[in-house]
């Protein structure tokens, strides 16, 4: 009951929009299935910083884009963009839209953060509050990536604990929140709530090739179809523990790793090489490690250099994000709990060792 009254009392607060509350600014992004902009927002009375959102103007598929929006803000709020409101627009000229809005969390993806020569540098201060008294040098940066990691894996578990599979997860569709200094995930159009059997299997055409696991669908294709949302709701629990969607995340995730770690695989075609060599070794990261380690380049050595410090903490965890068996994967759960992000912890590495 009292859920019920928060919720009522959430939807009278919150602001409602319409189509002619807003100035369109700047656009941010065009895909398949829409357009983002920055806009502002006409409303009064409002502050700056309420007025300043971001619009998408999505497609059918906007419909699960906002209800996932909607489940996040309850279950999970701190895990993506800050979401405001969502609501249907018909449009005699373009036919039928979905129009999404959210705070407008910074300028910065982790993709455009990622694509400085200067990075991790640039984020530190962002995300440490201030310089710390290391010198420049492979220690601090992993301290930074370290950082990165762990905030790109706390809102995932947030959202995998509140059953949402992301499977679009890329430095793209990660913003810098400068309110929180934090990293949250955007972008919700490709994911998949198994608890409620919302978007079970479809849509695997929107995957991004260069960040998704080997396995062409989260859930075994020998699962029954979805079953009708009562059902899926008693069940799902099983399929999960079945199939370990989430995993599919993890290996992403696992991939932004490897990207922090070499800067040659930063650009898509340094992404899209290693993925043919990773490949190539079944999926192996210690096979591929030996091939390519004894002729590697000197960049390629230093973010070994970096994955081994402190024993081989990074590169542990790493190899446990990113391997072909999804079962095999670590959880973001137990991620967040890995040594790495330790110092403790430490210790208890070398005795396992
Ligand atoms: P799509 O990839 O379908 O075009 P996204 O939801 O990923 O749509 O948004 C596109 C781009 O818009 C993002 O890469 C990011 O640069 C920007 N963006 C999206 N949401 C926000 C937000 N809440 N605050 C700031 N920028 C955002
Ligand atoms: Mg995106």
């Amino acid at each position: 009951f009292d859920m019920f009254v928060l919720a009522f009392v959430e939807r009278i607060f919150r602001p409602t929009y319409r189509k002619d509350d807003f100035v369109l600014g700047k656009k941010l992004g065009e895909g398949a299935f829409g357009v983002v902009y920055r806009v502002s927002s006409t409303k009064k009375p409002s502050s700056k910083k309420e007025r300043d959102l971001v619009l998408k103007k999505a497609t059918e598929y906007g419909a699960v884009e906002i209800w996932m929006n909607e489940r996040v803000r309850r279950a999970c709020a701190s895990s993506c963009a800050d979401f405001v409101y969502g609501f249907f627009e018909s449009n005699s000229k373009k036919g039928s839209e979905y129009w999404l809005i959210w705070r407008f969390e910074g300028e910065s993806t982790l993709a455009d953060l990622m694509q400085s020569k200067e990075f991790p540098y640039n984020v530190e201060t962002m995300i440490l509050g201030e310089v710390q008294d290391l010198p420049k040098g492979l220690e601090r940066e992993n301290k930074i990536i370290q950082t990165i990691m762990r905030q790109l894996l706390f809102a995932l578990d947030g959202l995998h604990s509140t059953g949402i599979v992301h499977r679009d997860i890329k430095p793209q569709n990660i913003i810098f929140s400068e309110g929180s200094r934090t990293f949250k995930i955007i972008d919700l159009g490709a994911a998949a709530d198994l608890r409620v059997g919302i978007n079970y299997i479809p849509k695997e055409f929107l995957l991004d090739p260069r960040y998704a696991a080997p396995e062409q669908y989260i859930m075994s294709t020998q699962t029954p179809s979805a079953p009708s949302a009562p059902v899926a709701t008693a069940l799902s629990p099983v399929l999960w523990q079945m199939n370990l969607p989430d995993r599919f995340d993890i290996y992403s995730t696992g991939l932004i790793f490897l990207q922090m770690a070499f800067p040659g695989l930063r650009t898509d075609s340094g992404l899209i090489q290693f993925n043919r060599q990773l490949k190539r070794y079944d999926y192996d990261l210690v096979a591929w490690r030996k091939s390519v380690e004894p002729r590697a380049a000197a960049d390629l050595r230093r973010g070994f250099e970096l994955l081994d410090l402190d024993g081989g903490i990074g590169w542990e965890l790493l190899t446990s994000m990113v391997r072909y068996k999804a079962r095999q994967r670590i959880s973001a759960k137990a991620a967040l709990a890995h040594p790495y992000f330790d110092r403790e912890g430490l210790l208890a590495l070398s005795f396992m060792q």
